[in-house]
């Protein structure tokens, strides 16, 4: 199995395989950097075809963990770890108990959570075994706001940037993907006048977009070509690419999923097309600084304060694009290798005090705010 060989291999500084033949336990923790602080991100099991395509996809994701923390201002660094296995069929307790022993063996330098495949019911399991396990349900089962929050927040930046305008009353957002962020999203957007469009392929998670939010629905395959003004890639990676760039309508994209931008390179063309595209890793960081501030302190208000910031480091992100020529992706590369470099702090561009309490004041008084206060029951970070 190939770790320094992978197109991934980042100067990883740790990549442990993890086995225990009990169980049957399969799976690879990769810390990618330390630099600011204990590797934290999310513990996915998926039924990869291969070994590499774990180690692939493990790399790929921590060194993700690294740029997300990194961007928004997080004393935490970037892990990942990744289960082999189908999570329907092959999840056992004896299985998720074992993985907690890995990761505690690892003394807090990698903390994990819930991520596609594994549950907050899971991460208690783990929690049997290390401390270092995240993840806390709620009595009401309430989902997590903070991802949907912070791009809901992003996009109104956005909107500022591109559009010219303070409001979302009566622009169309066509989202893709109306999951957990994505359908908390609609909610947001429509108390605020948006119009909205949706694609899933989950029939009923689409109809109940519309029944409730009187969303159109579309087919999953013309979503991001829908005349809108807002493109909001709520479900996959990879969907900003050299077909779907061309078919783009909207001027804007701003949405939830990871890894929207299908090569780096894409960034460049979006820019090209007059489209302006906020980082996914910047804008979707809500539910990482949830969990960055778990712990008996944990203030839900003060953590969504602290993702109303998104706003700010996209208007600045934005801003540094238009003055030096760049891509919107790169320069939130670049933000982050700073910090990691330990640069000085970047001059910030100035943002009117006016207009960083209009971004941040809409949502605290909407009728979510009461769904705002309660804990997290999903989050990916
Ligand atoms: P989810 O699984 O709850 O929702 C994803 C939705 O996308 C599902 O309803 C699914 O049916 C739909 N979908 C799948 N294929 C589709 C397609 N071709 N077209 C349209 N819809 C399609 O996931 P989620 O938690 O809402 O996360 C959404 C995205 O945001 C993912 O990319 C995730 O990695 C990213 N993200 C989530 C969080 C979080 O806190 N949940 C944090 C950061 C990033």
């Amino acid at each position: 199995m190939a770790i320094l060989d992978s197109p991934y291999f980042d100067d990883h500084e740790q990549t442990v395989c993890c086995r225990d033949p009990v169980s049957g336990l399969t799976a690879y923790i990769a810390i990618h950097s330390t630099t600011l602080g204990s590797a934290l991100g999310g513990c996915r099991m998926w039924p990869y075809a291969s070994e590499q395509d774990a180690i692939d996809d493990v790399l790929r994701l921590s060194r993700g963990m690294t740029y997300k923390a990194a961007v928004a201002g997080l004393d935490f660094g970037g892990g990942k770890s990744v289960i082999i296995g189908h999570p329907r069929d092959d999840k056992s307790i004896d299985l998720l108990l074992a993985m907690g022993r890995f990761v505690e063996s690892l003394g807090g330098r990698y903390q994990t959570a819930e991520d596609v495949g594994t549950s907050v019911a899971d991460m208690a399991v783990l929690r049997r075994e290390t401390r270092y396990a995240h993840g806390f349900t709620n009595a009401a089962g309430e989902q997590c706001p903070a991802t949907a929050f912070g791009v809901f927040v992003g996009l109104r930046a956005a909107v500022r940037n591109a559009l010219e305008r303070d409001d979302l009353n009566g622009l169309r957002v066509a989202v893709q993907g109306v999951g957990n962020v994505g359908m908390r999203l609609c909610r947001y957007l429509t108390e605020a006048g948006a119009r909205l469009v949706v694609a899933d392929p989950n029939e009923a998670a689409a109809n109940s977009a519309a029944n409730e939010f009187g969303a159109k629905v579309v087919a999953t395959d013309t979503i991001h070509r829908v005349a809108a003004d807002i493109f909001a890639p709520c479900a996959l990676g990879g969907i900003l690419n050299d077909q779907t760039i061309i078919e783009l309508a909207a001027p804007i994209v701003a949405g939830a999923a990871n890894n929207q931008l299908a090569e780096k390179r894409h960034g460049a063309r979006l820019r090209e097309r007059g489209v302006l595209y906020a980082p996914d890793y910047v804008i979707n960081a809500g539910g990482l600084i949830d969990v960055a501030h778990e712990g008996p302190e944990y203030d839900q208000r003060r953590v969504l304060d602290e993702v109303a910031g998104i706003a700010d480091t996209l208007t600045s992100i934005f801003r540094r694009s238009d003055e030096d020529g760049v891509p919107t992706n790169i320069v939130a590369d670049r933000l982050a290798e700073a910090r990691l470099r330990r640069d000085p702090p970047p001059r910030q561009t100035p943002l009117d005090e006016g207009i960083r309490a209009d971004i941040r004041r809409p949502v605290a008084t909407t009728t979510c705010s009461s769904r705002l206060l309660k804990k997290s029951s999903h989050l990916q970070l």
